[in-house]
């Protein structure tokens, strides 16, 4: 399984987001609505890899828009960091999920979805030339740094890495959706607290 096939060679942002509608690189596309691939300025310092698309995304075909994106705007601004300064994008391009009755249920991607889609964001990778990627979450993590990684011993260290497409400056931290899920009160304002302290230094490392 992999999206090889499908991704072009050379081109720019538009030009992988309109042939990744064709990719069937492993069978995640098939109960999908749409693949959702990126948004936000191809140009940008700050490349933003989450998990996957969910629910609010699939339908939209946008990354980021449901409540966990939502939560991720406010950290940004919180943080300061500007809608300009960042490219957004998963490491897994459709939405992978259960039925449980009419509602469809997250469902982490499996190590092979990981692996079937990094093509198309070491493509993404090789045209955006971020000056930092950070992962949201252990799936993006694991996606550009191997299954070994571990988030708890190695989030918010801005990080030079060696990966399939050259070394990368790197910063892992808790996905969005993570946060969301913490108990309204103390235990949430640590969680978002802790992602906006770590867009800060990931804000500091491409400004110095
Ligand atoms: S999840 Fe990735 S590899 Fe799988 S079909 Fe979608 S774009 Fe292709």
């Amino acid at each position: 399984m992999s999206a090889a096939e499908w991704v072009p060679e050379g081109g720019d942002v538009d030009t992988l987001r309109r042939a990744a509608t064709d990719c069937r690189g492993c069978e995640l596309w098939e109960p999908a609505t749409q693949v959702v691939f990126s948004a936000g300025n191809p140009a940008a310092p700050l490349m933003l890899v989450g998990e996957q698309p969910g629910d609010s995304e699939d339908r939209r075909g946008i990354p980021f828009v449901g409540p966990a994106g939502q939560l991720l705007q406010r950290a940004l601004a919180e943080a300061g960091v500007g809608v300009a300064d960042v490219y957004v994008t998963n490491a897994v391009k459709h939405f992978r999920f259960t039925e449980r009755g009419s509602r469809r249920i997250h469902a982490t991607p499996q190590i092979n979805h990981l692996k079937a889609c990094r093509p198309w964001l070491e493509a993404e990778l090789q045209t955006v030339r971020p000056r930092l990627v950070v992962c949201l979450g252990a799936s993006a993590a694991k996606s550009l740094l191997g299954s070994s990684f571990r988030l708890t011993a190695e989030r918010g260290q801005v990080m030079e890495r060696e990966t399939p497409v050259g070394p990368l400056r790197l910063l892992a931290t808790l996905h969005p959706s993570a946060v969301l899920r913490t108990p309204a009160g103390p235990e949430h304002d640590e969680a978002f607290g802790g992602l906006v302290a770590d867009l800060r230094t990931a804000a500091r490392a491409v400004a110095g």
